[in-house]
């Protein structure tokens, strides 16, 4: 049977050699009480060591999410088994699949719950560029449009050796970071991400001022010449117009059984 000193020693050889700092030498009677390190390189590993994902998926890419997590490839190696349904308790959102543009306001909303440090690893063609859905009507052209992106990692779909090796260089870049410097610690620092709207198309709310500048106002005559300014403003629906649409919706709420008001 191991005593514990033998035990602390074994697992400093075996498992904790990569955090072990050589800049102060233990004397050998201490070897088996003493540890080295540094701030950084606990902090980190630590965080990489048990970084629980959200658990969410969009489309194919989440079948491949699913199998990485089960027992042929196993995340419970990384300390990743503990897929979080609550935002709050989770440090790492995987992106897989088609990102719609109904479905970017909850994904940013849901980005903005996250606590820091928080990452972001985008899995697949949809979700970097929109994949073979590519300018398609419904889809937007890669999910850092909206939120920042820490990993790629390319295929349609990508293979769970593929997720896997993209989560390592996450771990490389969780490593590379100090805890003096990251930006969550700093002064006036503000994760938050506006939540994209809603609408005919969906559009980024820190961009409203250049977009109707260029689409209502003296931007649209300036890029389009005269009279552009003119087609661009809202067209006013005739009389006929607002009779027909008004017909249409009461025969609705009729369909619905709803009073028509
Ligand atoms: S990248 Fe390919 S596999 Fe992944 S969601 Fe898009 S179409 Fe599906």
């Amino acid at each position: 049977m191991t005593t514990p000193a033998e035990n602390f020693l074994n697992l400093k050889q075996t498992q904790v050699q990569e955090v072990l700092h050589d800049s102060i030498a233990v004397p050998d009677e201490l070897q088996a009480n003493v540890l080295v390190t540094t701030l950084d390189k606990v902090y980190n590993w630590s965080r990489k060591s048990a970084m629980w994902p959200l658990l969410f998926g969009l489309a194919c890419c989440a079948i491949e999410m699913i199998a990485t997590a089960a027992s042929r490839y196993d995340l419970s190696r990384f300390g990743m088994e503990i897929m979080r349904p609550s935002p709050r308790q989770s440090d790492l959102m995987i992106v897989s699949g088609t990102v719609t543009k109904k479905m970017v306001p909850a994904i940013v909303r849901i980005y903005n719950q996250m606590a820091e440090p928080r990452y972001v690893l985008s899995m697949g063609a949809c979700a970097t560029g929109g994949g073979p859905f590519k300018e398609g009507y419904n889809v937007v052209s890669g999910i850092d449009t909206y939120i920042p992106v820490d990993v790629y990692v390319p295929g349609c779909p990508p293979t769970p050796e593929a997720l896997i090796y993209g989560l390592l260089k996450l771990h490389e870049k969780v490593e590379r970071q100090s805890i003096a410097k990251v930006s969550w610690y700093q002064k006036g620092y503000s994760g938050f991400v506006p939540v994209p709207v809603l609408g005919p198309d969906i559009f980024d709310p820190r961009q409203v001022e250049i977009i109707r500048e260029h689409t209502l106002g003296e931007g649209a005559a300036r890029v389009g010449g005269a009279g552009v300014a003119e087609r661009v403003q809202p067209r006013l629906l005739s009389a006929e117009q607002k009779a027909h649409l008004e017909e249409v919706r009461k025969r609705f709420l009729a369909k619905m059984n709803v009073p028509v008001t």
